[in-house]
């Protein structure tokens, strides 16, 4: 029999982790390993709210997959796709370039859900990638700056962050503390900033638990940020946004943070999905498809209640480790196991040295928190690089 062709999209979470798995456990020549991915680096999402706010560099959240992948026993490709054909078990790349496939590893990540809603696509920004961040940090400087030379135009320095879910917070505390230097840097009086978080439900971080829903927002509330709480955004114009009560908050920075829903690939690949994520089975494949397997935010799976698992990096990570072991299993004819998610809790951050977490019954707030995200993002840098990984990224 000829060697089997794993061929991996994308080296996100669930993507990366299923292929640092194949790399550990399989012998050379047992399977023929390859993972494309649109940049050379894996970059950490769960950090991408820094880099945007601009409290920490870009370069901070990625990681140079030459780093992590060894070369002899994957190859890696370059490469941005842009179809699945899963009927003839190929991918087709931008370039191009057709990969052939005995299995498929999908682990593209999400685009933001914008629900339909006018002007959003076209005028607000999202916090989704390297690229996407470092283009929120220079927007928001070169706000400051012209308003710096129109000091009657208040949008420059008004901000709009659509969503309080957990990227809107967790964007609006690296903000608050990022306000104040920027006030210094471009000499503009910090009572003229205004930062306005909204959201469409009856509370910030609907369905958390409500007293640390209140820590968060008190911490964010004495930063400066601006609650609207359920008060959905109905347009968003080059000019700000128009919310649903009427009012029309004028500004030239608004940051869509209300959700994500599956990379379109998949959708347009013929996959049945719910919000462009894959109902995937419990061992991780698609519909219909033996040799199709869907990880991270791509893939939906649901709880013992029958409700969905929201899309995380923590799941999306237990999710390729597992698969990873089932592809060694399946290339060597031995049994696969089902996927359970083992949930850690939740932690977010609220900017720096606080935060709030839930794990188990314990709650946590203010630096316990965040000192408790700190370890889990060590944990994550050693998992994937080791050693040296964690103690150049980590920062204390
Ligand atoms: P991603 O990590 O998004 O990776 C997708 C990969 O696919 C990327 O490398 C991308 O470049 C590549 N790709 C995309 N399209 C293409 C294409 N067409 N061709 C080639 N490559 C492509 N979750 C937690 O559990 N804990 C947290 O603390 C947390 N914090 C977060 C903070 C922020 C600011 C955000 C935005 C999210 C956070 N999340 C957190 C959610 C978490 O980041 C996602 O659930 C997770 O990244 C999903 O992993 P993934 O592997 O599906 O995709
Ligand atoms: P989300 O779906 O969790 O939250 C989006 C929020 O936007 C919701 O509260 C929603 O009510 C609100 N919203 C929707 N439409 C709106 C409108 N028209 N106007 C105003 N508000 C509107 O999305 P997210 O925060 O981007 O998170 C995506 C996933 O990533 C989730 O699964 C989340 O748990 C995960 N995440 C986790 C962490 C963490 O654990 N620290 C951090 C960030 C993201």
């Amino acid at each position: 029999m000829s060697t089997p062709k794993i061929l991996i999209l994308g080296a996100g979470y669930g993507g990366l982790l299923t292929t640092l798995q194949l790399q550990k456990k399989l012998n050379y020549n047992e399977a023929e390993v390859t993972l494309v991915n649109k940049h050379n680096y894996h970059y950490i999402t769960t950090w991408l709210h820094e880099p945007a706010a601009g409290t920490a560099s870009a370069d901070h959240a990625r990681v140079d997959l030459d780093r992590i992948i060894d070369k002899d026993k994957i190859n890696f490709v370059k490469g941005t796709v842009l179809s699945i054909q899963p009927e003839e078990q190929t991918v087709t790349l931008e370039s191009g370039e057709v990969l052939s496939y005995d299995y498929l590893v999908i682990g593209l990540g999400s685009e933001p859900e914008t629900f339909g809603i006018e002007g959003l696509k076209e005028h607000a920004f999202s916090i989704r990638s390297i690229n996407a961040v470092r283009n929120i940090r220079e927007h928001i400087q070169y706000m400051f700056s012209k308003y710096k030379q129109e000091p009657d135009r208040q949008d420059y320095v008004t901000f709009v962050v659509g969503g309080a879910g957990f990227t809107g917070i967790e964007f609006c505390g690296e903000l608050g503390d990022r306000l104040p230097e920027l006030c210094e840097e471009y000499d503009v009086d910090p009572s003229q900033v205004k930062v306005y978080c909204i959201e469409a439900a009856p509370s910030a971080l609907p369905g958390f638990d409500p007293e640390l829903v209140n820590y968060a927002m008190e911490v964010l509330e004495k930063k400066g940020i601006e609650f609207k709480i359920a008060t959905p955004i109905k347009q968003c114009t080059p000019d700000g946004v128009f919310l649903a009560n009427g009012e029309e908050i004028k500004s030239k920075t608004v940051v869509w943070a209300a959700g994500v829903r599956g990379n379109s690939i998949v959708e347009k690949a013929g996959f049945e999905v719910m919000r462009g994520r894959v109902k995937v089975d419990e061992y991780l494949r698609a519909p219909g498809y033996e040799n199709v397997f869907v990880v991270g935010d791509c893939a939906l799976i649901f709880n013992v209640e029958g409700r969905p698992y929201p899309p995380t990096a923590q799941i999306a990570v237990q999710e390729g480790e597992t698969l990873g072991e089932n592809l060694v299993a399946l290339v060597r004819g031995d049994l696969t196991h089902k996927f359970t998610p083992h949930l850690q809790g939740t932690l977010a951050s609220l900017g720096k040295g606080e935060g709030i977490g839930q794990v188990g019954s314990k709650k946590l707030f203010g630096s316990t928190a965040a000192m408790m995200k700190k370890a889990s993002d060590l944990r994550y840098l050693y998992k994937i690089g080791g050693v040296g990984l964690a103690l150049k990224k980590v920062k204390l």
